[in-house]
């Protein structure tokens, strides 16, 4: 086997919040061929798998994940081509969006824009629809995505169209329960000559709005129907609320910020709290949009 797999790996650093226990076994595949190993030896083990993308939006445990983690930032690649008056991108799950902006920057199209400042990768952004407040085109992550190709248990590639997922708001379905290997995008060559001096503009924005300098995995919670969960946080008083160093942002009252030891009990109480006292002042149930992963309780 090429792939090397450890053991007792602390997931800490491969999270933005810096926090979470440590992974049973850990693997970090490069090629398509690494994450087939990956797959056979989870299931020759009877391992359970998770995913780890850019893990910017996920809470991982205290006590850590059992069986197999597989972390995809490494599979990374892009590749471009024109066609019929479009910019068609594919990109390997393990992409940093980054990258992304980078490629619609270079042709002055608007995706950059909605990818100014939005952290993780290319798998993530599809499994989240990752999304901005602001009234921009596109606005959403899976605006610009035609497809994505799988990877199943069985090690077989499916390709599935855009039309054969259930996207929605900040999560899509219809692709599990397997592994997104690869996602195709496009968009009009509309080319935008203020695209460059907008992306600053939004990058300097979310500085001044959100708490960029401190660990914390964006906005922990969705939006209810009709309300800004920001805006209900803000006003039952909770923004510095502490537990440990988890601590409501006082910048942004959406994000949970780690000032510097927390762990993910804190993050995960502070969460608590959070809902309980906006649903017993303001009676709204908010739900959250980070992922727990590993072993809760
Ligand atoms: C400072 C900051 C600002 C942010 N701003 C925004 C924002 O404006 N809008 C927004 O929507 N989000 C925002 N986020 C949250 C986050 O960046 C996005 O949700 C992002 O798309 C998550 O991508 P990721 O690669 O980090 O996914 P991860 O956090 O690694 O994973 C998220 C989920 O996807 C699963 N997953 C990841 N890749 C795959 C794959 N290839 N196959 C199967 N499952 C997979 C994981 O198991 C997990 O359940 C922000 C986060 C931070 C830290």
């Amino acid at each position: 086997m090429s792939l090397k797999i450890s053991q007792n790996v602390n997931l800490a650093e491969y999270t933005s919040w810096l926090v979470g226990g440590n992974a049973d076994h850990f693997c970090l595949p490069e090629t398509l061929e690494d994450l087939k190993e990956a797959i056979t030896f989870a299931k020759a083990n009877n391992f359970a798998i998770t995913i780890l993308g850019g893990g910017t939006n996920v809470l991982v445990s205290d006590e850590g994940i059992a069986g197999l983690t597989i972390c995809l930032r490494r599979l990374s690649k892009i590749a471009t081509f024109e066609k019929d008056g479009k910019l068609h991108i594919e990109a390997l799950t393990g992409t940093a969006k980054s990258e992304l902006l980078k490629t619609f920057l270079k042709q002055k199209l608007a995706p950059a824009l909605f990818l100014a400042g939005l952290p993780g990768d290319v798998g993530g952004g599809v499994v989240m629809n990752a999304g901005v407040a602001e009234a921009f085109v596109p606005r959403e992550f899976m605006d610009f995505v035609d497809w994505i190709e799988v990877m199943t248990l069985d090690l077989e590639i499916i390709r599935l169209q855009k039309n054969q997922l259930n996207i929605k708001y900040r999560h899509t379905d219809g692709w599990q329960p397997h592994i997104i290997v690869n996602v195709g995008m496009s968009w009009p060559l509309e080319i935008d000559t203020t695209i460059l001096d907008r992306v600053r503009e939004a990058n300097k924005i979310r500085l001044t709005k959100q708490p960029l300098d401190m660990p914390s995995c964006g906005s922990v919670f969705k939006n209810p129907e009709g309300h800004k969960a920001a805006q209900l946080i803000d006003s039952t008083g909770l923004k510095g609320y502490r537990v440990g160093d988890a601590q409501v942002s006082l910048k942004h009252a959406n994000f949970i910020v780690n000032l510097d030891k927390a762990t993910a009990k804190n993050i995960s109480d502070v969460i608590a709290h959070v809902q309980k006292t906006v649903e017993k002042e303001k009676g709204v149930k908010l739900t959250t949009e980070v992922v727990r992963l590993g072993r809760w309780i």
